[in-house]
Formats: structure tokens, C-alpha cells, sequence
């Protein structure tokens, strides 16, 4: 893309109303907007990343079996009555609505329930057992706080996947599948060094222990303790009070087991092969995909701005033309680029060098390449890997390779 024809800019101030680097640093660079408090849009740089995010996560549900499926935002009191969930003594965060002829609505908060309701109508036997669906839906929560960026939000994107097994030892085997996946999906978004595996209480979901995955940052709102480097184990502090000092971290997500409670009180039951009416054992697996892309943003950027890892940045080069002599250049070598399928920002833009490498920093593309007028002669480009910040000087040949690899 064409960095003269993308219609956000960057701003050399932060935003007078934001508090948290990742707010300041994505509004800065272009990525997002704020609406109000808690509430963000994001702009084409910004759901370039979300974009890579919800795919790397759908490639990891994908490969243990998860089905994806679209649910509605609005949602049936009477379903939530059931569980008790409905009054706001349970679910505090809750936005509602009405229709026309005053029936009760919940706007999506989270599934558990009209998940479980639905499936009612296609299980029925073991056959159709195990069962992992998920989705990428936006859920509302009126939340208390809203001063971390796009951490916490009141609008976000969530991946919700939910398991429904014959046994507990088939549910116990897909819950650790899913912890493996989760653990490789931070690891592709370049939080894997520093993000526990973590015990934790279940708050209104649950009285059951579940699984947190905390990130280390110091902009956490969660305190950690952990108890293996080596397995990347850790229990949050509302667990154990332990002396030892704990570490503040990020949930980017987490998994609940909830035995049978769900299918329960919906009546959700399957014949097993002797005609027997048995318990389905159900689990919830969450992941917010903004507050993943915020927390990458928290751990990861320095003082010069963003720095992505390349798995989700929004391109995987920054073309840098530094003068009106290197345009002609430039545009060859961006089209070249094209052509072999690089996603490229070319920064082709009537403005000052130092600005161009300024704004680069900024907006963190892993990889910029710099089109001085010395390339024009040798052919030999300059490539700066924008977290080390080292340059090289390489021929295209061999960056298209590098780019490949
Ligand atoms: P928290 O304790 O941080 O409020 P939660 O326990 O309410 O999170 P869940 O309801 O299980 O979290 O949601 C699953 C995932 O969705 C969380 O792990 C987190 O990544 C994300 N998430 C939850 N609330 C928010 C929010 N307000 N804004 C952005 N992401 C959120
Ligand atoms: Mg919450």
C-alpha cells in the first residue's frame, strides 16, 4: 500500500485523554481511534493486525478439532434466567435492551448459554460427541475501569470456543490440547518468552480452579507468582498469598472447566451406545484479541514507537523512498514486491527523510527497506531490522529470498 494514499496519519503528540503506552503509541501510529472511554475503532493498519491475530488463532483451533460458527449479539433473557446469570447481582457488567414489546435482551456479554441452548437441537448421541466450536464475536461489558488502552474495553473481539465432551477424561484430554494451542499462539504472537500458564479462581463463570494465561508487563492489572520458569507455570495471587513477591502480568486469556453445569440446567444430555442418558462435560476457552495486540504492544515497543513481530505485523516491509530522485526506483522496486506477494507500505510520500524513518520507527514493520540514491547505482539496497535496529546492506535478489524464507 501506498503510504501517500493511506488515510491516516501519525501524530508526533500523544493524545491528551490517554494514559496507557499502548493507547498512546497505536493512536500515534495510525492504528486505532477512540470513540469514548473503553471504546475503539480500529483503522486499516490496526485491523491489519487483529486480522493477523484472529488467524493465527483460528489456524491453532482449527488444528485441535474446533468448528467455527458466527453467534448473534443479541441475545434471549429467558435463556440466561435459567442459569441464574440474568440478574445483575451475578453479572454486573451486563448491557440490555428491550424490543418494541418490552421482552428483555442481553447484548452479548459472553455464549455459555445460548450455546449451550442451541446445541440441544443437534446432540443427542455419543456420535456426535466430542464437540469444539468457536467464534470471533464481539462482546459488551460495561466495564467499571476503562484506562488501559485497548486492554479493557466495553467493546471487544473474542475468540470463545466451547467444549462439549462424553467423559471427563476426554474433556481433561482437549483442555490440555487447548492449553498446548494457546501456549503456541502467544508464542506466534511474539509473547511466548514472558506468558504463564496460571491457576486462578473463576469468578462469576465458575467455582471451579481455571487456567489464566498471564503476560509479564508492567502494565497488568493481575499479580502472578511463578512457580516454574521452565514449564511456564504460574498461580495469580487470589489463589495463594504468598510472600514471595509476585509479578504483575496481563490475562490475554483463559480456559474454565465447568463440569456439567451448562448442559444441565438446558436439558443438553447424550445416549451413550447402551441407550443410556448421560452428563456432557463442558469447558470455556477465551482469548481477547484487542488486549493480545495491546499487551504486544505494552511488552514489546521502545522508545521510538511499535515494534512488531513479524507473524502479525501489518506489513512485512516498510519501503522507504528518501528523495524525489529515488521515486522512479522505488516504485519499481514496489511493484517488484507486488508481484512476488510481499505485503509492502511504500512510503512514497512528499515529506523529509528524517520524518519518513521517524514515522517507520513509529509504526514498527519489522523490516524497512531504504531507497538512498546510492541504490540506484549499485542495485544494493539497505535493510534495518527495526527491533535491533542493525542495518545491512543486501541485493533485492537476496531480499526477496530473505522475505520468502
Ligand atoms: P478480566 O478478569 O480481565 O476482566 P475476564 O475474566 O472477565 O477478564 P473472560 O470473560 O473470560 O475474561 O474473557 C476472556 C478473555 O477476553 C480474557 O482473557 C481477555 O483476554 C478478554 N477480555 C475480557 N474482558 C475484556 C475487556 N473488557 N476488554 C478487552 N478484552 C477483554
Ligand atoms: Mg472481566
Amino acid at each position: 500500500m501506498r503510504q501517500s494514499k493511506l488515510f491516516t496519519k501519525t501524530r508526533k503528540e500523544a493524545p491528551s485523554d490517554e494514559v496507557s503506552k499502548n493507547a498512546i503509541l497505536l493512536t500515534r501510529a495510525g492504528f486505532i481511534h477512540k470513540e469514548f472511554a473503553g471504546v475503539y475503532s480500529y483503522l486499516p493498519l490496526g485491523l491489519r493486525v487483529l486480522k493477523k491475530i484472529e488467524n493465527i488463532i483460528r489456524e491453532e483451533m482449527n488444528a485441535i478439532g474446533g468448528q467455527e460458527l458466527l453467534m448473534t449479539a443479541l441475545q434471549d433473557s429467558e435463556i440466561w434466567k435459567k442459569t441464574n446469570r440474568w440478574d445483575d447481582k451475578v453479572v454486573d457488567n451486563w448491557f440490555k435492551t428491550k424490543l418494541v414489546n418490552g421482552n428483555e435482551l442481553g447484548i452479548a456479554n459472553t455464549h455459555e448459554e445460548p450455546i449451550t441452548a442451541m446445541l440441544t437441537e443437534f446432540i443427542s448421541s455419543y456420535k456426535d460427541l466430542p464437540l469444539y466450536v468457536y467464534q470471533f464475536q464481539t462482546k459488551f461489558r460495561n466495564e467499571l475501569r476503562a484506562k488501559s488502552g485497548i486492554m479493557r474495553v466495553r467493546e471487544f473481539l473474542m475468540k470463545d470456543l466451547y467444549s462439549f465432551s462424553k467423559t471427563e477424561e476426554e474433556f481433561k484430554e482437549f483442555y490440555e490440547k487447548c492449553a498446548n494451542a494457546y501456549m503456541k499462539i502467544f508464542a506466534r504472537v511474539g509473547l511466548g518468552d514472558r506468558t504463564y500458564r496460571t491457576v486462578a479462581t473463576g469468578g462469576s463463570f465458575t467455582t471451579n480452579l481455571t487456567d489464566e494465561f498471564q503476560t509479564l508487563s508492567e502494565a497488568g492489572e493481575d499479580i502472578i507468582y511463578i512457580t516454574d520458569e521452565d514449564k511456564k507455570r504460574a498461580v495469580n495471587k487470589e489463589v495463594e498469598d504468598k510472600s514471595v513477591e509476585g509479578r504483575k502480568s496481563i490475562e490475554v486469556g483463559n480456559i474454565f472447566p465447568y463440569g456439567s453445569k451448562y448442559p444441565d440446567v438446558f436439558g443438553l444430555h447424550f445416549k451413550d451406545e447402551k441407550g443410556e442418558r448421560r452428563p456432557i462435560f463442558m469447558g470455556a476457552y477465551g482469548i481477547g484479541l484487542g488486549r493480545l495486540m495491546g499487551t504486544v504492544v505494552e511488552v514489546l515497543s521502545d522508545e521510538k514507537g511499535i515494534v512488531w513481530p513479524k507473524e502479525i505485523a501489518p506489513f512485512q516491509v516498510h519501503l522507504l523512498s528518501l528523495s524525489n530522485k529515488t521515486k522512479k526506483f522505488a516504485d519499481e522496486i514496489y511493484q517488484t514486491l507486488i508481484t512476488k506477494e510481499v505485503e509492502a507500505l511504500y512510503d512514497d510520500r512528499d515529506v523529509r527523510a528524517g520524518e519518513k524513518f521517524a514515522d517507520a520507527d513509529l509504526i514498527g514493520i519489522p523490516m524497512c527497506v531504504v531507497i538512498g540514491e546510492k541504490a540506484i547505482e549499485s542495485n544494493i539496497l539497505e535493510v534495518k531490522d527495526r527491533a535491533s535496529g542493525k542495518t545491512k546492506e543486501i541485493t533485492f535478489e537476496h531480499l526477496i529470498n530473505e522475505l520468502k524464507s
